[in-house]
């Protein structure tokens, strides 16, 4: 997959999903195939998970460092996407990228719907789905970094978020994580060179 061949200027795509649907392995491999893209680093208030660093997978921060970043407008978006646990979008993070390469945002869906409604034009939007809620739920519990209240909670919230699948340009239905990376990586680059 050649990167160079894509054209297309100041692109934003944005990639959601219920909790545990796969999107980060999803991300990490086009990511290795599409290494020109620029990742947007976030803001959460959430605590860092082991292996994650902050400015890479995060910016982690505060309950009031988070809302001062509200107050002088430095996030494009933001949602509490669980209860007390922010994560925004920052402003000068997506300028910088979109000056310089695509840039690629992921998001809960709703943050993901509020973006896709400012820049719907300049954007592509890409829903990963789990094979069913039983994979889903395997899968979160395989991943072992919740509670068991909080595996309920993400499922619950997994109902109510695939009904906002169809509001997305592209679904990709996460069966196998290799083919999934490759159609997301095409659907990407297909975009890109339009
Ligand atoms: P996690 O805590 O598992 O890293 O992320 C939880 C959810 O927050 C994921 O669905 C992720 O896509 C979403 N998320 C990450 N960054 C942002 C952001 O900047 N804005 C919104 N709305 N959601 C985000």
């Amino acid at each position: 997959m050649r990167f160079k061949r894509m054209r297309k200027r100041n692109a934003l795509i944005i990639i959601t999903a219920p909790s545990g649907a796969g999107k980060t392995s999803i991300l990490e491999g086009v990511r290795k195939l599409l290494p020109a893209l620029h990742y947007a680093v976030s803001v959460t208030t959430r605590a860092p998970r082991p292996g994650e660093t902050d400015g890479h997978d995060y910016r982690f921060v505060t309950a009031a460092e988070f809302q001062q970043l509200i107050q002088e407008d430095k996030l494009v978006e933001y949602e509490e996407v669980y209860p007390g646990l922010f994560y925004g979008t920052q402003r000068s993070e997506l300028a910088r990228a979109c000056d310089q390469e695509p840039v690629i945002l992921d998001l809960d869906v709703k943050g993901a719907t509020c973006l896709n409604k400012q820049l719907s034009d300049t954007c592509l939007t890409i829903f990963v789905s789990p094979p069913s809620l039983a994979t889903l739920k395997r899968r979160l519990v395989h991943r072992g970094t919740e509670s068991e209240a909080s595996l309920e909670a993400r499922l619950e919230r997994t109902n109510d978020e695939m009904r906002y699948a169809d509001t997305f340009d592209e679904v990709v239905v996460n069966n196998d994580l290799d083919k999934a990376v490759a159609q997301t990586a095409a659907l990407i680059q297909n975009y890109l060179a339009q």
